[in-house]
């Protein structure tokens, strides 16, 4: 069993991902090529924001989104306590400072309630992130946002594809980031990312960042970064395109069954209303997580975990933060698991997981 099926998925879409690539392949713009600009607007119209721009990572898609909002030495950037470390890496990196903020205990993802508490005179923006693909609470978020002057960039690399509110992902504040890495809902066969905003100006501003700060061939208005995505990973996005929607419905099956299965035994995300998830991950919190994992590895079903450190406690980020100061992270990290998730898994698959857990959780 795989974590994650990237080998069905591509047998099932086999035919359009090898035309793809041939056709890159015989054109030969392998840099900035068709494909960069087909799929930039076709996913502009996916989640409905006037702009989108790949880039080389989803990480890269942050770092250019604060370069272009101008966050710099002496900002402090508001993010979440528990996610993968990209945003606050990138913060850090301008030389800004990451404000860590615990999370919520229904879903992981940060604490809306105390955003204001950590906000000064020097934050200049909000790094909510959309863990395991359901949105954060973007509208409390962005209203804070707008009382203080605050700029919000959704970091929804687990998020592509999910809703709130019948809005998309990623389009649901001033910029958002997201991911094609190839265990993403959407994914490409290496690196790559996009952001979107509706904000014509700034799209301007990170389409030149993302090509060294070039306003004109050989003329640099800005410093940048050399970050753009492959013509041929655009390829293969574009080919898995296709089929996303009806991806993303059959990872809601997956999930449901899930839930259903698992009921109230385990932590599970709370499935509100208004929020349909992208299930980048199926995560569970169990008390016993080491010997459920080890009767998991016995029966060959591969697990991880997202993520077993909170960043504030990361030895590289302790210089922000209190460990005090994170209690539903710090316990989080000690009971999440991920399960395999994909839209592929047969329903006999997943209740064999289920039961898998469920003979072995202390809860
Ligand atoms: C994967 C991921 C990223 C980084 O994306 P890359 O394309 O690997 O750089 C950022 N944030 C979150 C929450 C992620 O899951």
């Amino acid at each position: 069993m795989e974590f994650i099926d990237l080998k069905t998925q591509y047998q099932e879409l086999k035919k359009s991902i090898d035309e793809r690539i041939q056709t890159v392949l015989d054109h030969g713009q392998y840099i900035m090529g068709p494909e960069v600009h087909e799929l930039e607007s076709r996913l502009a119209e996916y989640t409905g924001a006037s702009h989108c721009i790949t880039v080389a990572s989803g990480t890269e898609a942050l770092l250019i989104s604060l370069m272009a909002v101008g966050v710099g030495e002496g900002d402090e950037v508001i993010t979440t306590a528990f996610s993968f470390i990209a945003a606050a890496e990138v913060i850090a990196l301008l030389g800004a400072k990451p404000v860590f903020v615990d999370i919520e205990p229904e879903s992981c993802n940060i604490d809306v309630d105390l955003i204001e508490t950590k906000i000064t005179s020097k934050t200049r923006a909000i790094m909510p992130v959309s863990l395991y693909g359901k949105p954060a609470d973007m509208d409390r978020v962005n209203d804070i946002a707008n009382k203080h002057g605050l700029v919000v960039i959704e970091d929804a690399a687990q998020s592509l594809g999910a809703t709130y509110k019948g809005r998309k992902s990623a389009n649901l504040s001033t910029i958002g980031c997201t991911s094609f890495f190839p265990s993403k809902p959407l994914g490409c066969y290496g690196d790559g990312g996009a952001i979107f905003t509706s904000d014509g100006e700034l799209a301007q501003v990170m389409r030149e960042i993302r090509v060294h700060g070039q306003s004109r061939r050989y003329v640099h208005s800005r410093i940048g970064v050399g970050g753009r995505m492959d013509t041929l990973q655009c390829a293969v996005v574009l080919a898995k395109l296709e089929r996303f929607d009806w991806e993303l419905e059959q990872r809601r099956k997956i999930g449901a069954l899930y839930d259903e299965l698992f009921g109230n035994r385990v932590w599970r995300n709370r499935r509100d209303s208004g929020y349909e998830s992208a299930f980048a991950q199926y995560t569970i919190g169990v008390e016993n997580r080491e010997a459920v994992q080890a009767a998991l590895r016995e029966r060959e079903i591969p697990t991880a975990v997202h993520y077993p450190i909170p960043i504030p406690l990361q030895p590289a980020y302790a210089q922000f933060g209190d460990e005090d100061q994170f209690p539903v992270a710090v316990d989080m990290a000690r009971r999440v698991i991920s399960l395999p998730m994909g839209p592929y898994m047969q329903p006999n698959v997943v209740r064999y997981i289920a039961e898998s857990v469920l003979s072995q959780i202390r809860c």
